[in-house]
């Protein structure tokens, strides 16, 4: 090991930085942030830096650096951009014993400063060890999209609840189970979805009830995929994917996405073709209803969002009924994403005033739709389910006024790699791609937006 890994006390202790730019202010800030009360000294001070020298209660010495500016320091940082003052800060501090950081100079430090990820009071510190600060910053993201911002508040929560948990359960093991069971089930998620007064009552009953700790009712997450990226997934759907113990899934999750949920989840597939209801929607319903009594941690993975043209409504509905404790996390839907990687921007001020998402389902033979309000100018319209509609679709749009010149296009399974992109006019487009082997998903876009891809596409 090369450092000393240890979280220092600085409240109310005093800080020097020594320079007066975007670095030291940088540095500066996590001195406030710990409580540090700052002291600079510098040629020019920024404004930035000025105001948290204010914020903290120090002083700011406009001037040369001596060492007497350290005097009395717990906790020293050279952030000048001249590194003969930055060696000479680095060894008055050393003479004197006091900690001392020298920006981007490993060899002058008595400490170095790691990247954190701050969910106060849980902090988490990645250092490379001054070999690549880089490197360390990289780690750092791909931490943050693993831990969520509510860590904060539930540390905070199980802080307050300690002692009462010490004094029922006698033995750390008891206590182990109790906090596994808290930190990694609805109580947790409660707190991330902002709900810590709940999440309190639930803890407290807890608590209060004497049965040992037991799984009790598991919850539902209604989580959107996205359209096929599975880069376009939010931080919170990975998150819970990786939680679940369930994942029930659709057709239209891609393989790439199912691929990052954990593995040793059980997966179940009530996928519906167009035609064919692999699963009827009230036994998927009924299905979420019997895991989650049981105690599971349901994933309910929908393509897209799952409050558009998902039935995700339904899904929950079902679960209010019930009390079952579930969320909602939206996800991209095929219309931004597919429009995104198509480069076709939906809205544009030249061109469309509003856009309108339009299912292109076809019940019964027939598409019910209101024609009038569709056939208007300056809107973008996108299809969903509507490859098998597609001719009815241009047909009626023309008979309602709509120009036959209106750019329309079909974009085949959006943000994946096999994306394909077709674009025509309304009253050619239908006969130009009939025959062209176009399979599902697909979703339609039609407006003068359509005419921007010339220039604007670049995926693939
Ligand atoms: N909840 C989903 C939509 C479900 S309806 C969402 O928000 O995206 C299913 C329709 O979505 C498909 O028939 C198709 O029109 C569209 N769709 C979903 N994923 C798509 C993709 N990757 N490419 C093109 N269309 C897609």
């Amino acid at each position: 090991m090369e450092y000393f890994p240890a979280f220092i006390q600085l409240k109310n202790k005093k800080c020097v930085v020594v320079g007066g730019g975007g670095v030291a202010s940088r540095k500066a800030s996590l001195i406030v942030r710990a409580g540090g009360t700052l002291h600079v000294v510098a040629e020019n001070v920024e404004t930035a830096l000025s105001d948290l020298v204010e914020q903290s209660g120090g002083t700011q010495h406009v001037g040369t650096y001596d060492s007497e500016s350290i005097d009395g320091a717990y906790l020293v940082v050279a952030a000048t951009n001249d590194t003969k003052i930055n060696e000479q800060v680095s060894k008055d501090a050393h003479g004197k014993g006091i900690l001392v950081n020298v920006v981007d100079a490993p060899s002058l430090c008595s400490f170095i400063l790691p990247a954190i990820i701050d969910r106060s009071p849980v902090m988490i510190a990645v250092s490379s060890g001054g070999q690549s600060p880089v490197l360390a910053r990289l780690i750092r993201s791909k931490l943050e999209t693993l831990i969520p911002i509510g860590y904060g508040r539930l540390a905070g929560l199980v802080g307050r609840y300690r002692d009462a948990v010490k004094a029922k359960y006698a033995h750390i093991n008891e206590r182990r189970a109790f906090w596994e069971n808290v930190l990694q089930g609805p109580i947790a998620e409660l707190v991330f979805a902002g709900k810590e007064s709940s999440a309190e009552e639930m803890l407290g009953n807890l608590i209060k009830t004497e049965e040992a700790p037991c799984k009790g009712v598991g919850e539902v997450y209604l989580v959107g995929g996205g359209p096929g990226d599975p880069d376009l997934l939010t931080f919170r759907a990975l998150r819970l994917m990786q939680q679940a113990d369930v994942v029930l899934y659709d057709r239209l999750v891609s393989t790439e996405v199912l691929d990052l949920v954990r593995r040793d989840a059980t997966l179940i597939y009530v996928g519906k073709a167009r035609a064919d209801h692999a699963v009827p929607q009230d036994q998927i319903n009924e299905k979420l209803v019997t895991l989650a009594k049981q105690g599971h941690r349901v994933c309910r993975l929908k393509g897209g969002d799952p409050f558009i043209f998902g039935r995700g409504g339904e899904e929950i509905d079902r679960l209010a009924d019930e009390g079952i404790p579930f969320q909602v996390v939206p996800g991209i839907t095929a219309a931004s994403g597919c429009a995104s990687y198509a480069g076709i921007p939906l809205t544009h001020r030249d061109h469309s005033q509003s856009v309108r998402f339009v299912t292109g389902h076809i019940k019964e033979g027939s598409l019910d739709l209101d024609w009038e309000t569709l056939s208007k100018e300056k809107q973008t319209l996108v299809f969903y389910m509507g490859l098998v509609g597609l001719e009815k679709i241009c047909n009626q749009l023309i008979v309602h006024g709509l120009s036959g010149t209106t750019p329309i296009a079909l974009v085949q399974k959006g943000t994946t790699v096999d994306q394909r992109v077709l674009t025509g006019e309304l009253n050619t487009f239908y006969d130009e791609i009939k025959d062209q082997g176009v399979v599902a998903p697909t979703i339609i876009i039609i407006g003068n937006v359509v005419k921007l891809r010339e220039k604007l596409s670049w995926y693939r």
